[in-house]
């Protein structure tokens, strides 16, 4: 049998890509990440780091010749560069259904033809169309640019017709958008899901999570919301997979507004709100990527502990390295931290996870672990 059997391939070396690799690699498989950074923080966990950009023609081919499957970390991925991949590999998820989560403008009208409920919104190709959606939608609202929109970055909200005009005059690049109504939140979920190419679908719990500054700062883990609302959502997310013939590991965020369940946005990958599932699953988002993408069988998706993660971001590192040892000193928290070696505020350095008895627990462990970190 050759190497290559046991070789898989990933598009991006982020975080996401480092636990996938570190997964991968602890299940006896080589990997090889194609990623432009010198530094990416899945580089120390690959077999080898291709270190060319995403369109590098030599790159891809090479990439594809070594690898049994190849999956990528996140969406902004060119769609050619899948597509010369798929001509000498094989490829999950499917280009199509990336296509379709990398563009804002795509995946709400996707998310409509399916039936599915999303909030209000409208699509601005011009300055005309712009302050015509912004009518139509209702002040206020967010501005979200069609692609390569991450951690709350290419959003604006706005609350006059003089803010959206301003905007545009200093931006206009950022057309072609996507206009939102600003929703009041009752809370924010996600459902992370894994589906097989023999279309079997497995869902980890519905997850809680609580953003900040556009960015997500805590996850509880199983959300604290009645059954028929989780089954709603893995229902919504179940379609969506289904219809995007999705196969891998893949996330859709929820806004409950006014006790509706609206579809913010889907990723077609693992999460941020599923990192809880390194400590606290029988099979990781990460394992179960590996899974998806090797063709074996799916791993057990059950929650053996109730769990809150929180995101350590760059501007915790404004005094120097955090004082990890108030982490490491707890015997049931988690630390993984990414190995990046630039922390800018907002930036992603890693997480937390806090297993308790019971989610209150968890709960108040974080909060008060988080409030230390803070202050030290
Ligand atoms: P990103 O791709 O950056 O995750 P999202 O569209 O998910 O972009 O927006 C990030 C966060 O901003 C959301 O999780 C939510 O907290 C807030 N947000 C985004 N859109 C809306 C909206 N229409 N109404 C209210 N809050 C929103
Ligand atoms: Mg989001």
């Amino acid at each position: 049998m050759s190497r290559r059997e046991f070789t898989l391939g990933i598009l991006g070396g982020g975080q996401l890509g480092r636990m996938f690799t570190s997964a991968a690699r602890t299940m006896g498989y080589d990997v090889v990440i194609l990623d432009p950074d010198p530094e990416a923080p899945a580089a120390h966990f690959a077999s080898r780091h291709l270190c060319a950009p995403f369109t590098d023609t030599t790159a891809l081919n090479d990439l594809a010749r070594s690898c049994s499957a190849v999956t990528t970390e996140f969406e902004n991925v060119p769609a050619a560069s899948l597509e010369i991949l798929a001509s000498e590999t094989l490829v999950r998820p499917r280009a199509q259904a990336v296509a379709i989560a990398q563009n804002r403008i795509l995946e709400k009208s996707f998310l409509q033809e399916q039936g599915i409920a999303v909030g209000a919104f409208a699509v601005a190709r011009c300055r005309e169309s712009l302050m015509h959606g912004l009518r139509q939608v209702g002040l206020p609202a967010i501005i979200k640019t069609s692609r390569f929109g991450y951690d709350g970055k290419g959003q604006y909200r706005i609350d006059t017709f003089e803010q959206a005009a301003d905007l545009l005059e200093r931006e206009p690049t950022m057309l072609p958008v996507v206009i939102e109504a600003l929703l009041p939140l009752d809370l924010e979920i996600s459902v992370i899901l894994a589906r097989s190419a023999h279309q079997a679908i497995r869902f980890w719990s519905v997850a809680e999570n609580r953003h900040r500054q556009g960015i997500l700062d805590v996850t509880i883990a199983p959300a604290r919301i009645p059954e028929v609302l989780a089954q709603q959502a893995r229902d919504t997310a179940a379609t969506i997979a289904q219809q995007l013939d999705y196969v891998g590991v893949m996330a859709v965020e929820f806004f409950v507004s006014q006790g509706r369940l609206l579809v913010n946005e889907m990723a077609p990958r693992p999460h941020n709100s599923g990192h809880y599932t390194l400590d606290a699953c029988v099979t990781s988002q990460f394992e179960q990527q590996v899974r998806m993408l090797a063709g074996l069988p799916a791993g057990s998706t059950e929650q053996l502990r109730p769990a809150v993660m929180v995101n350590l971001l760059g501007e915790l590192w404004a005094e120097g390295t955090p004082p990890w040892a108030l982490l490491l000193a707890q015997p049931e928290v988690k630390l993984h931290l990414y190995g990046k070696q630039d922390p800018r505020p907002g930036r992603k350095m890693g997480h937390f996870t806090v297993l308790g008895a019971t989610l209150e627990q968890a709960l108040s462990t974080a909060e008060r672990l988080r409030q230390h970190l803070q202050r030290e």
